[in-house]
């Protein structure tokens, strides 16, 4: 296989492949899908210098994370959100300050493991961190996935409805939490989610 350009001409930097020799074996796709698989296995994830940062500090195995949370099979929204917050697109820079406890440097790391005010009001501590660090088991990556869902539901409610009393607070979180786990583990009952 070599470079040519539009003509078909060989050039270094032309933008087309054209195939002299082609073998009379081909691969099979099968083949090719391991190969183009141990391919990107072999390379590093393209993360930023945040995301970098931030895994190295949990330790984090990032591949194993990830992989783990495609096979989850979660709602779209809860998939999307979960891809958004490990690529840091949640935009918390638009916010002044935590509506929890009113800190004004307001970043992931605060809202989802260290917000003085979300930590009590959660029956685990630290959901961020736990889900960043591994083992990246499914049953407790799915739960603390749930759990961060439920902060970042009851955050965009008083984001646009108002401050809620804690009891309020302490109420939604765990109906969204055991509403969603029960609906994600009914959905997949079918495949083993929780081992
Ligand atoms: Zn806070």
């Amino acid at each position: 296989m070599t470079k040519t350009n539009k003509l078909r001409c060989l050039s270094n930097t032309g933008r087309y492949f054209s195939i002299l020799s082609p073998p009379s074996n081909p691969p099979t796709s099968h083949a090719l899908r391991n190969k183009i698989t141990a391919r990107l296995h072999s390379q590093h994830l393209p993360l930023s210098t945040v995301q970098a940062q931030t895994f190295h500090t949990y330790n984090t195995n990032t591949i194993t994370l990830f992989k783990t949370i495609h096979n989850l099979k979660l709602y779209p929204t809860i998939l999307s959100f979960s891809w958004r917050l490990l690529h840091k697109t949640l935009h918390f820079y638009l916010h002044l300050y935590c509506p929890f406890c009113h800190q004004t440097l307001l970043n992931s790391l605060h809202f989802f493991s260290t917000c003085p005010v979300i930590s009590t009001l959660l029956l685990t501590q630290s959901s961020l961190s736990n889900l960043l660090s591994p083992p990246h088991h499914k049953e407790k990556t799915l739960f603390t996935l749930i759990t961060l869902w439920a902060i970042w539901k009851l955050f965009t409610r008083e984001t646009h409805e108002g401050p809620l009393p804690n009891d309020a607070r302490s109420k939604v979180l765990q109906t969204i939490t055991s509403n969603k786990l029960s609906r994600v583990k009914l959905a997949h009952s079918q495949h083993d989610v929780t081992s």
